[in-house]
């Protein structure tokens, strides 16, 4: 589970560092927001402090509201239906047809499950890639949660559901924000965190190319 919880992995450098670094501020600020955003805005909200925002964190949040129940649904489908390293097939399905729902082009089949989808910003510039992981462990879940999983002896107990729930929720709010960041973001979905080798082949496919 060596990379559970980080959704960037890589950001190409360069000779534009100081506008990869805002595009990397700005990347953690939306990878950050869902975990966050409730108690965040309650914060703002006590201290009074809404003019300290910028109009950009504005509409951070005011997209991170209108997409919230989206992500949550999407979450809980890939809860209740987990599957195991390399078997990622229903899981990547959710994740195209979300992709291809803001309007993206999606290279599916990488590295057997694995997805790919480029967001391109209304400026030229460097490329940033986020990525999740989409597999589950062999751990059979004992709750009474209506979502729970279907599947005997599968569970999302890494939260590789809530990382990839919470990258196509990015991917919508980095769409919706492209007139105010340059260059390319890729999205990467990953299949095989939990036995090492999703990730390795996936940069054998070819997805820094
Ligand atoms: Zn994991």
């Amino acid at each position: 589970m060596g990379f559970c919880g980080k959704n960037i992995v890589f950001l190409s450098g360069g000779k534009h560092k100081a506008t990869a670094q805002r595009c990397v501020d700005f990347a953690f600020f939306v990878l950050s927001l869902y975990p966050v955003r409730s108690f965040f805005a309650s914060k703002v909200q006590k201290r009074g402090c809404m003019n300290q925002i910028t109009e950009l964190d504005k509409r951070i949040i005011e997209l991170s509201d209108r997409f919230e129940q989206e992500v949550l649904n999407l979450r809980r489908a890939i809860h209740e239906n987990p599957e195991l390293s390399f078997h990622e097939v229903q899981t990547a399905g959710l994740v195209q047809r979300a992709l291809e729902g803001i309007g993206l082009a999606v290279k599916c089949g990488i590295a057997g499950t694995g997805l790919i989808a480029d967001i391109h910003g209304f400026k030229p510039g460097r490329t940033l890639l986020l990525r999740a992981d989409m597999d589950a462990l062999p751990i059979q879940e004992q709750n009474d949660l209506p979502f729970r999983s279907k599947n005997d002896s599968v569970m999302h107990a890494c939260g590789h559901d809530v990382h990839t729930a919470n990258l196509v929720g990015v991917a919508k709010i980095l769409y919706e924000l492209r007139d105010s960041w340059s260059g390319t973001i890729r999205l990467v979905f990953q299949p095989a965190e939990e036995n090492g080798g999703g990730g390795r082949e996936m940069i054998r496919a070819g997805i820094f190319g």
